[in-house]
């Protein structure tokens, strides 16, 4: 019955591959939903939460920057990084935001405060997925 295929690729690995029934990403303008028969697409990802429907269950990966392509009832993932809910490291995730807020709690100059946002950005998303899958 599912009839999407789903992959997700980072540079390091190929982090999820299956068939799935529907996919929810979030599209730097805005979540986009996919489901079989969309038409041929391409949308640059936000820092996020992509879920996706199979086998009855909504299922969480997270995703870091990057693209999507649909096509041909085909969604491909390209991200920077990209961890599936059940592989996150919560422990890592909290210590990266409380380097993250304080680093913009410096208001230093020297600190990089756009780096500092997306890195607690991430951070946040990894935690929210807490529990989740
Ligand atoms: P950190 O400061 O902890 O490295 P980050 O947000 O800067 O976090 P990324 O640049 O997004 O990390 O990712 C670098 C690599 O580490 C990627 O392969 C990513 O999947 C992995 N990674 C980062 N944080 C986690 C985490 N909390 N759990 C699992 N993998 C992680």
């Amino acid at each position: 019955m599912a009839s999407l295929q789903l992959d997700i690729v980072t540079p390091d690995q190929l982090v999820l591959s299956r068939a799935v029934d529907y996919v929810g990403a979030p599209g730097l303008e805005g979540e986009f939903g996919v489901l079989p028969g969309h038409i041929p697409f391409i949308s640059a990802l936000a820092i996020g939460a992509l879920h996706y429907k199979a086998e009855g269950k909504t299922r969480y990966v997270f995703v870091s920057g990057g693209f999507a392509e649909v096509s041909d009832d085909k969604v491909t993932i390209l991200a920077e990084s990209a961890e599936t809910a059940e592989n996150i490291d919560f422990a890592r995730a909290e210590k990266a935001r409380k380097r993250a807020e304080e680093r913009l709690a410096q208001k230093n100059e020297a600190v990089n405060n756009i780096r500092a946002e997306s890195s607690l950005r991430r951070a946040l998303v990894r935690l929210n997925l807490q529990g989740k899958n």
